[in-house]
């Protein structure tokens, strides 16, 4: 059996001489493992849709356990990426959370669209990239089922002014108010609090055109960051790489 369909790669590893087997995350079938053989050979036109983070319209066909790509097509390789190691280092971090965040064969349109919009973001410099991958973190997690509590406080109930973030709670409390979920407690302020709801809530075509100071970033940041390294109980390689490199 045949199909055609529209994805993202978001893993490769080389296998035998010149082939290689990619994860990919597609609009139709979800995650899915395909084999791209001799797209290392010389001349192969599959190849540049059988790199990381190329997104491209692909006829498979179905085998006993992975897919065959057999045809592709790049819609977007996302070049601006290509060419600057920070932004690939970010991209490959934004593929490893869209792949430990998505389920196998099960498709869902919103994460993928969601990760295609991050990356065509970062690849135009769009906006700060410390900004695009606040907003992308914390709108994956809430995609798929972790937003936080954010906008009134869960332990006293009321509005909340002057903002602290608990990420083993998910929640933003008061300062004088204490979730009891143990963890650490992180800092806020009114505006990254407010940039945290207008990523929960936005249009998702809007979700990185938001004002923001560099301090208040900056805590955004530190405080979405925790929040992933908490749900997963580790810290991504690729997270691990970017930040060295985008250190340098
Ligand atoms: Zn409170």
């Amino acid at each position: 059996m045949y199909i055609t369909t529209r994805g993202l790669v978001l893993r490769e590893a080389k296998y035998k001489e010149s082939s290689k087997m990619l994860t990919v995350l597609t609009e139709t079938e979800g995650k899915i493992s395909v084999a791209a053989r001799g797209v290392m050979r010389r001349g192969s036109k599959t190849a540049p849709s059988a790199q990381l983070l190329a997104f491209s319209e692909m006829t498979l066909s179905s085998g006993k356990e992975v897919w065959t790509l057999t045809e592709a097509r790049p819609v977007e390789l996302f070049l601006g990426l290509r060419d600057k190691l920070s932004s690939m280092a970010l991209g490959s971090y934004f593929a490893e959370l869209l792949d430990l965040f998505s389920d196998a064969d099960i498709p869902d349109p919103l994460v993928l669209s969601l990760g295609l919009n991050a990356l065509y973001a970062l690849s135009r410099e769009m906006k700060p990239a410390a900004q695009i991958k606040a907003a992308f973190e914390l709108r994956l997690l809430s995609e798929v089922g972790y937003a936080p509590m954010t906008g009134v406080c869960p332990v006293c109930g009321e509005d909340i002014t002057e903002p602290v973030f608990w990420p083993a709670a998910g929640a933003v409390t008061c300062r004088t108010c204490d979730p009891a979920s143990g963890g650490a407690r992180l800092e806020l302020c009114k505006s990254s609090h407010d940039a945290m709801q207008y990523i929960l809530q936005a249009d998702p075509k809007r979700l990185f055109s938001f004002r923001i100071s560099e301090d208040a970033l900056k805590r955004l940041a530190h405080v979405v960051e925790e929040y992933v390294r908490v749900q997963l109980e580790r810290e991504p390689s690729t997270l691990a790489f970017y930040r060295k490199v985008a250190q340098m």
